[in-house]
């Protein structure tokens, strides 16, 4: 059914290969023995999809920041990472340019 790959392609938020692999890549240079504060465990894991962070007053799916939430996989703990800086997504500066999603 095309539906399914439909789906595979557009499903908005979904991290691409591509953006896994930066992902991966950038967390194994920046903390190659970064432990989670909680449990001191080195298991992360990559949300499957990005989360944005509102900008007060703006309408939903407006002005955002977008994250990455990186999991541990021993206790939950999440963080969220700031995707710009990542170089994983456009500056907001770029995306108010850009605008086009919405
Ligand atoms: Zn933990």
């Amino acid at each position: 059914m095309g539906d399914k790959e439909a789906e595979q392609k557009a499903e908005p938020g979904k991290l691409t290969a591509d953006q896994i692999a930066v992902a991966q890549k950038w967390i194994a240079e920046k903390g190659p023995d970064w432990r989670c504060p909680v449990c001191e465990r080195h298991q992360w894991i990559l949300a499957d999809h990005s989360v944005r962070l509102q900008v007060q007053g703006h309408a939903l799916g407006g002005l955002g920041y977008p994250v990455l939430p990186i999991i541990c996989g021993v206790c939950g703990n999440t963080f969220l990472f700031n995707m710009v800086v990542m170089g994983l997504e456009p500056s907001l500066d770029e995306q108010q340019k850009g605008g086009a999603n919405a």
